[in-house]
């Protein structure tokens, strides 16, 4: 693997960092610490200078008019995005678009006319409903909620847990049981309007997240056209395989975002603060926490860019990206715990970002599969020698 970036990288990045530092931190100082969200005029101010940039919607193929950049080049800039008070929870406050949901793109045509477009419009907003109240770390045999063929239409009834940005969605990707005889085998992924009657938001769960955001679900006899089965009856669990080992890179990327600044703050303090008549930086103690962070926030660059490689090269990459979001969660948790070590008091209030952080990463070794899931999922390719 070639770690040397190319010239055109080297610029991506600079000018993704001096967008983030000059546009979206200053921006910050006014909002409240626990704020995710931008003023709207600014919101759009800044959308219009990523358009202009040439960046918006990285992820969206150039057939659906959006710039397609590689998995490796937007890995770098999600390290860049996340590296201001609220980028963990919304990098960069979405200016720079996406396809969110991803799954659409293998939609047919009817269903991207009525979910795709209006999404990379930013018309219509979609959540992703895979865990339920059984249990999340192994949904093919924790998923209760069932679908029923009844004429046209399938009868949805159960519920999802954890769910984020149900509350605020039009529509969602909810997976359904279609048979109860089978595993994996038996559940299938429907497109369902969240103004559908039968479709409820019980609640907003409030979590570590400085913004509640998760949710959780009830479908009572909620009807869903058989025109809104995404891919085939049965086959839908490979729907949700695929779309978790494509998103534990960036979600990776994130957490070396907050680690990198969280690791600038800590040194820059350690050169300016005395104690004992000394800076903090000239302590032993002081600096092995230095290097133990420079150590975190390389290994896990490293797994994380070997991981895009591996899948801008179209190969398997389900162990790497595993690895990668495992080691970037666990290590950048500590990186921030130290950083707020170095910083004393400060480093305990809400003056700072690592605050915000310590608590928004600690989400990370849970959501998109745990870290015990992780492990799983390397022991199975490993063991099963389908790892090399
Ligand atoms: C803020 C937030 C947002 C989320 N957003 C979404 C979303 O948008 N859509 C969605 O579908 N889900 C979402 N989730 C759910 C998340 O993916 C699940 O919480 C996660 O997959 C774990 O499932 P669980 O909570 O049911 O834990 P369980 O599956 O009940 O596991 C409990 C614990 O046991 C461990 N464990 C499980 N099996 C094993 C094993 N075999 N060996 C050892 N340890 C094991 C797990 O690692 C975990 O630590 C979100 C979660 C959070 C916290």
């Amino acid at each position: 693997m070639d770690l040397e970036l190319s010239d055109e990288q080297k610029l991506i990045v600079d000018t993704v960092r001096k967008f983030v530092r000059n546009e979206i931190v200053p921006l910050e100082a006014d909002l409240d610490p626990d704020g995710s969200e931008l003023d709207p005029a600014d919101h759009d101010r800044l959308v219009a200078q990523v358009k202009q940039m040439g960046f918006y919607g990285l992820d969206i193929p150039v057939a659906y008019g959006g710039p397609d950049v590689d998995i490796v080049t937007r890995t770098l800039m999600a390290i860049e995005m996340a590296q201001h008070r609220a980028g963990l929870y919304t990098p960069c406050y979405g200016v720079f678009g996406g396809a969110g949901l991803a799954q659409l793109f293998e939609a047919n045509e009817d269903q991207k006319q009525r979910y795709l477009y209006p999404t990379l419009r930013g018309e219509k907003h979609g959540f992703f409903g895979l865990t339920e109240p059984s249990g999340g770390s192994d949904p093919a045999r924790a998923i209760k909620t069932s679908a029923v063929k009844d004429g046209d239409d399938w009868v949805i009834n159960g519920g999802k847990i954890f769910i984020s940005g149900a509350d605020k969605a039009d529509y969602g990707i909810v997976f359904a049981r279609t048979d109860s005889s089978k595993g994996r085998e038996g559940i299938t992924c429907f497109l369902v309007d969240a103004d559908a009657p039968g479709f409820h938001v019980r609640r907003v769960v409030h979590t570590l997240r400085s913004t509640s955001y998760a949710t959780e679900l009830q479908f009572d006899n909620l009807r869903v056209s058989a025109a809104n089965v995404l891919g085939e009856v049965n086959r839908g669990f490979g729907i949700a395989n695929d779309r978790l080992s494509r998103q534990r890179i960036p979600y990776a990327a994130g957490c070396i975002g907050v680690a990198v600044k969280a690791q600038e703050m800590a040194i820059s303090y350690a050169n300016q603060r005395e104690t004992f008549g000394d800076i903090l930086a000239s302590r032993q103690a002081i600096q092995w926490m230095i290097v133990d962070n420079e150590i975190d926030i390389r290994t896990s660059t490293w797994l994380t860019l070997a991981a895009a490689h591996k899948a801008n090269r179209n190969e398997s990459f389900r162990t790497e990206a595993a690895m990668a979001k495992l080691v970037a969660s666990e290590a950048g948790g500590r990186v921030v715990d130290r950083a707020m070590q170095i910083h004393g008091g400060y480093g305990m209030t809400k003056d700072l970002p690592l605050e915000r952080w310590y608590r928004e990463i600690r989400i990370r070794r849970v959501g998109e599969g745990p870290s015990e899931v992780q492990r799983l999922i390397m022991a199975r390719d490993l063991l099963g020698g389908s790892f090399h």
